[in-house]
């Protein structure tokens, strides 16, 4: 999806192939860099159905390729993970899956989610969080519009400013002030900016979660 976090999932399976491996070793993965603006306009325009018929067939082209396990390197685009695996063998780690594994690990019950207006105000990663057992807390509806446009003005440009670090931290702090024992980074762009060094509560950055459940299931 949008190519800034893709590099950061290639980033964070090399640095954690070698941690886990050492010498020289590095992850053999099969990467489909799609056009992210076509992807935006379908999400943009509501035409979902469209959007998950290209997932599918990228999902297959990777079957096909010979992928022994799937992930998608979005949150957002999870909305379609069904429609995305359908006629496709291969496994697949849902995204909100992993990240609500490692919230229970921790024994925390009520994540902030920060993530764009679709994986916010829609239910299919809410759902799934609840369904695991959580009570995820969002941000207010100003606080949730300015997290999306951060993320597709951006973050998915590539573009980091110091103002915008400044207005998710004070996001984060109001999610926190209004009960969040945790935070979910839930769009795979936002933990350009935010982390556990300027989070008050444990942070739960999806990508990085993410990459390493793909990694801990490869070294099974
Ligand atoms: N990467 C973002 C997410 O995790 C949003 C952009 C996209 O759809 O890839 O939701």
């Amino acid at each position: 999806m949008a190519a800034a976090s893709t590099q950061t999932y290639y980033r964070e399976l090399c640095r954690l192939t070698r941690a886990r491996l050492g010498g020289l070793h590095s992850p053999e993965l099969l990467i489909r860099s799609l056009d992210f603006a076509k992807i935006e306009a379908l999400q943009t325009k509501g035409d979902w159905t469209a959007a998950g018929a290209i997932l599918n067939d990228e999902a297959k082209a990777l079957q096909r390729g010979g992928a022994h396990l799937i992930i998608l390197a979005t949150n957002t685009m999870h909305k379609l993970a069904r429609q995305m695996m359908l006629g496709v063998e291969v496994p697949f780690i849902h995204i909100a899956d992993a990240t609500a594994k490692a919230i229970n690990e921790k024994r925390l019950r009520r994540p902030g989610l920060m993530a764009t207006a679709f994986t916010m105000e829609q239910s299919f990663y809410t759902d799934r969080l609840i369904a695991a057992g959580l009570d995820p807390v969002l941000p207010g509806v100003a606080d949730r519009a300015e997290t999306h446009r951060i993320i597709y003005e951006e973050l998915c440009k590539d573009i980091t400013t110091p103002e915008s670090t400044a207005t998710y931290v004070a996001i984060a702090n109001r999610v926190v002030a209004s009960g969040a024992d945790g935070l979910i980074l839930g769009c795979t762009e936002v933990g350009m900016l935010l982390n556990q060094g300027n989070v008050s509560v444990p942070v739960f950055d999806t990508t990085l979660i993410h990459c390493a459940a793909a990694l801990d299931w490869a070294l099974q």
